[in-house]
């Protein structure tokens, strides 16, 4: 485990359904600069991890922390602190440019001024440009340079999901969570996710991914935290866990 605060941390954490016991006392540390893969089969409680770190569910016991403070109790104030969760339905400008998409995502920052943009003041068209130019960048590494200006009705499936992508990370978060975003990716889209997840580590981003497919998990993330049955069965790099007999175990034996 390594050391320093981590960006995100659940200790503890327990979420019953009913009678249904999600998650069963899970610890997990997300360390900034990192992407850290959360995998484990069906129904293993993975998004419900998510959802309670994220405090879009309430847990029964346990503790979170973004950057060693307790995380606050409403999800909306979670996503202002930098948590950001990518859903595996992307909501998109759809009769908008697939640039306008992401600006929209870059003025959810608070620093964002309205009445600059209303008044279109010299010093906020700098800052139109340099977001633009920010913008044609992050989607350069997703692979969508040549669709900027599209409408994002007009891409496939797998663009939509990489635009969603990118529109989160315009939002400048500290950690982004993204559940499943492989599903239905094309090989050549699979690999621009890779390369923007890359980038984002590099710029000190903690990304959480909670993937199936366990060779682009194992191919990109630092570490991994291995849930069955809504308890941690392993835990650490990508060789340890590929090594592991309960990894094994959980995956062969249903
Ligand atoms: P995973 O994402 O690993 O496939 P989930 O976190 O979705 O697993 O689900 C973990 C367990 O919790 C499953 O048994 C699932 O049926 C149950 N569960 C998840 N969400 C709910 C819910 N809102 N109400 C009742 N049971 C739920
Ligand atoms: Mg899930």
């Amino acid at each position: 485990v390594p050391d320093g605060v981590a960006a995100l941390e659940g200790s503890g954490i327990v979420k019953h359904f009913g009678g249904v016991h999600a998650l069963d006392g899970v610890d997990v540390r997300i360390m900034p600069g990192t992407v850290h893969g959360i995998i484990g089969p069906n129904g293993s409680g993975k998004s419900t991890l998510v959802s309670c770190l994220t405090r879009y569910h309430q847990i029964d016991a346990g503790q979170v922390r973004i950057f060693g403070e307790e995380a606050p109790h409403a999800a909306h104030r979670v996503a202002h602190a930098g948590v950001t969760r990518v859903f595996q339905v992307p909501h998109l400008f759809e009769r908008v440019s697939v640039l306008d998409n992401v600006l929209t995502g870059m003025r959810t920052r608070e620093t964002y001024s309205w009445f600059g943009a209303l008044v279109r003041s010299p010093s906020y068209r700098r800052q139109d440009r340099t977001e633009r130019e920010e913008a044609r960048e992050l989607l350069a590494f997703a692979g969508l340079a040549s669709r900027a200006d599209w409408l994002a009705s007009s891409l496939s499936h797998g663009q939509k999901r990489l635009l969603e992508v990118v529109r989160a990370v315009a939002s400048r978060p500290k950690v982004l969570i993204l559940d499943e975003p492989a599903t239905g990716l094309t090989s050549d889209e699979l690999d621009a996710l890779g390369r923007l997840c890359r980038v984002l580590r590099e710029r000190g981003l903690a990304v959480v991914l909670i993937e199936h497919n366990v060779d682009f998990v194992m191919g990109l993330c630092d570490e991994l935290t291995v849930l069955e049955s809504g308890k941690v069965i392993e835990r650490g790099t990508p060789e340890k866990v590929r090594n592991s007999a309960a990894v094994l175990e959980a995956y062969l034996g249903r």
